[in-house]
């Protein structure tokens, strides 16, 4: 047979691409723990092409080089699987790809692409934008979309800023998510998609995603849910019938922090009324191969292969955090100090039941210690403070074992203020209606034992009784490498 040929190359891309079928039909045999562990890379790829390597390989390579022009010919022109240029596809980004994929569908018997991209807000934008395009028969028509108005402090400035002020496009904000008539009443024949954070972040709100993704449905746009707070390893809102899910990895996904990165998750021929065949039929790999090739919003080999790393123990670390959150929660709950707390695994959040309808740990049935199904309700939860915005800052202040950070699903617990971080940007009134006051503190529940986050937390609130701390002395802040940099070292 000819070694060369367009044809050639096309018939082996044939071979490798059914082999790879395979092998992906047999890994979605395997459980969720597995899958998470060895990916789509398979030991035959490892032996026969990565000399033997254990570990995906960091393929650190901007692009590949062809045997022959046809070879580079049928790459180019997308008729072979190919690594062709990092900006557009790279081995390495693909192992995270292809589990991220493999998780979101776990379950369920569906097909799903993934995309990665820089970063969670990169992913939010290449999963809307799509949708956003003027109609071609009225160019300059309105355009909508139909969204919670409890979002994530950087999609609340893509939204109303870069959407909303720079293109014209309405955001139509809900904001009793559990109203379906609301939802409804707000969409109309120019509304392009609905979404929402599930749970949000920080205010943890939850709507019924299936009936939300049934009017969806009825009114032909798309469900796009953010599902970073959930991860696969507590909810798949594709099995459910959604049809795109972002991800931050950056947060419970990478939950080292050696990066940011984030990935669009999708189901094949989605519900869409904008008419576009090719990204309906496979919105992930659509946005691949045309915007973000174009755009380049894309994430590099090394923080791909960060972030798998980290995938491999999802679940158990997902469950070990939901355990130790809901042990934080119970005892933040009955402190004199605390006015509130809001985490959804506890019974007296109002939106407790409809939240254990969708979060349950996955393959608790197969685990020996429980054998049944169990709920679990992921690390991030907020408390709310006596005496104001004063409190809650001395409260703050006083951590010394919970990092103060603007960060949320580490592995080291981490704490922020939204109102004077992640939600400063968008105004008193909008922090009003999103629920976010100057006393509360968002917590997000790291790998430590509780005991010793409760410690830390009961030292700090006792400020509140005129216990002085002493980690914050001026001295001991005013070290370290930062003011090295401003020159203030003695
Ligand atoms: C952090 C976050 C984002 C943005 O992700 P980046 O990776 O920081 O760009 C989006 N949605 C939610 C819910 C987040 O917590």
């Amino acid at each position: 047979m000819n070694q060369s040929g367009i044809e050639f190359y096309r018939e082996a891309a044939r071979r490798s691409t059914r082999w790879h079928q395979d092998y992906l039909r047999e890994m979605k045999k395997c459980r969720f723990d597995t899958i998470a562990v060895h990916g789509v890379y398979s030991m035959q790829e490892a032996l026969d092409f990565n000399q033997g390597s254990l570990i995906e390989p960091v393929y650190m390579s901007t692009s590949q080089g062809y045997r022959d022009a046809d070879e580079m010919e049928a790459a180019l022109s997308y008729q072979v699987p190919t690594w062709c240029y990092s900006r557009i596809a790279n081995p390495s980004i693909y192992y995270l790809e292809g589990v991220l994929a493999l998780l979101e569908g776990y379950g369920s018997d569906l097909d799903v692409s993934c995309l990665a991209t820089a970063s969670g807000m990169a992913a939010i934008q290449t999963a809307v934008d799509p949708f956003l395009l003027p109609d071609p028969n009225d160019p300059s028509g309105p355009i909508n979309f139909v969204a919670a108005g409890q979002v994530y402090g950087g999609t609340f400035q893509q939204f109303a800023v870069r959407k909303e002020k720079e293109r014209n496009i309405s955001w139509r904000r809900v904001f009793k998510y559990s109203d379906l008539d609301e939802w409804e009443r707000l969409i109309d024949k120019n509304t392009r998609f609905l979404y929402g954070e599930l749970p949000s972040n920080p205010g943890q709100t939850f709507f019924d995603l299936k009936k939300l993704t049934e009017l969806a449905h009825s009114h032909g746009i798309p469900m796009i849910v953010d599902s970073t707070v959930a991860t696969p390893a507590l909810m798949r809102p594709l099995a459910l019938g959604a049809d795109i899910v972002v991800q931050s990895v950056s947060k419970t996904l990478c939950t080292s922090g050696f990066g940011i990165a984030g990935a669009v998750i999708s189901r094949k021929n989605l519900t869409s009324n904008v008419d576009n065949p090719e990204m309906k039929a496979d919105f992930a790999l659509y946005a691949k191969t045309l915007p973000n090739r174009d755009n380049g919003p894309n994430i590099s080999p090394m923080n791909a292969i960060l972030a798998l790393n980290d995938i491999r123990t999802l679940r158990s670390r997902v469950d070990m955090q939901s355990r130790s959150t809901l042990t934080v929660a119970k005892y933040l709950s009955s402190h004199k100090h605390v006015e509130q707390v809001d985490y959804l695994g506890l019974e007296a959040h109002p939106l407790h039941r409809l939240a254990s309808e969708y979060l349950w740990l996955v393959d608790a049935e197969h685990d020996e210690q429980y054998g049944q199904p169990v709920n679990r309700y992921g690390h991030l939860m907020s408390f709310r403070l006596k005496g104001g915005a004063r409190a809650a800052r001395e409260v703050f202040n006083a951590f010394s074992r919970i990092y103060r950070a603007t960060d949320l699903g580490r592995i080291k617990s981490v704490a922020t203020i939204p109102a004077i971080s992640t939600h400063s940007q968008q105004g008193e009134d909008a922090r009003k209606m999103a629920d976010v006051p100057p006393n509360l503190i968002r917590l997000c529940v790291g790998a430590e034992h509780p005991d010793d986050i409760i410690n830390d937390l009961d030292t700090a609130l006792s400020v509140l009784d005129g216990n002085k701390v002493i980690f914050t002395s001026p001295e001991f802040s005013a070290g370290g490498a930062s003011s090295a940099l401003l020159g203030n070292k003695e």
